[in-house]
């Protein structure tokens, strides 16, 4: 049953919709239990307040949050929601992020935002954390040294860079390539959602730990993150290094390896016979 809304709660609650929409967030939900207020769903956008949760409650959460259960998406349609070309809808979206001030690196030394390359309409999407010096400098995910291993990875696979899209959790560079902190991966990762949204790829590797904890609202080491599949808001998301850490531990690369199998196989890849290099 729908509940009468207060008037005074409805204005409120518009306003810190409005609010959260200017900072280009649009994706809300409800807690899968019926017990909360409504003032908890407004809580539940204050992504510090949550808690940490296990890989099962994580995978719980996302099967419940439908594109139908988002209360606010029909009364505040996100900019790029009736564009139905993803090469224009991208667009949209890198309009409406302009020149980012909305977190504190835009005067930390950033050269320019990264948003992200590909496909727009990719079946594999790969999502880093952070631009390093010379995303930073060229304005495209992945082209230093980790993403030459990303690109022997994409190949192994049988696919060339332009077939996926790639993308990274926060978009400009953190100072001296810090990890980047938990506001910052907050106040940028819903215009990386709303990219999600728009490409619909089938599968989406999360290259370590940053982009797994901050897709999948888990804190767990990778050593347990990796090898399974979860559910991302319908999407099956898959966990694994880092490629700037494989260059570091080059043994986990037969780790790896295995991960990207397992999604090769569920993309219907051909299996190969060559590990990346
Ligand atoms: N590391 C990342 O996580 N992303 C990049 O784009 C480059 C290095």
């Amino acid at each position: 049953m729908p509940r009468v809304l207060d008037p005074q709660l409805k204005r409120a609650l518009a306003e810190r919709i409005h609010y959260y929409n200017e900072l280009g967030i649009y994706d809300f939900y409800r807690r899968p239990a019926t017990a909360g207020t409504l003032t908890d769903a407004v809580d539940e956008a204050q992504p510090e307040q949550r808690e940490p949760m296990t890989p099962r409650n994580a995978a719980a959460i996302a099967a419940v949050v439908t594109p139908e259960e988002n209360m606010f998406e029909i009364a505040n349609p996100k900019p790029e929601s009736s564009v139905e070309d993803p090469v224009r809808a991208l667009r949209v979206i890198r309009e409406d992020l302009g020149d980012c001030t909305r977190c504190k690196l835009h005067k930390q030394g950033r050269k320019q935002i990264v948003f992200g390359v590909g496909n727009p309409k990719a079946e594999l999407m790969f999502i880093g954390e952070a631009p390093g010096a010379d995303e930073d400098q060229q304005g495209e995910p992945f082209v230093g040294r980790a993403g030459q291993l990303l690109n022997n990875m994409i190949k192994a696979m049988g696919l060339r860079r332009e077939d996926v899209y790639i993308a990274n959790i926060i978009k400009c560079r953190p100072p001296g390539n810090r990890t980047p902190e938990r506001d910052e991966c907050e106040t940028c990762s819903p215009f990386l959602m709303r990219q999600i949204a728009v490409i619909k790829p089938k599968a989406i590797v999360a290259l370590g730990a940053v982009a797994a904890k901050t897709l999948l609202a888990i804190n767990a080491p990778m050593a347990e993150l990796r090898g399974h599949w979860y559910d991302f808001r319908g999407t099956r998301l898959a966990v694994t290094y880092h490629p700037a850490f494989l260059l570091r531990d080059p043994r986990q690369k037969k780790e790896t390896w295995k991960d990207l199998q397992m999604v090769m196989k569920e993309l219907g890849l051909a299996p190969a016979t060559k590990a990346a290099e």
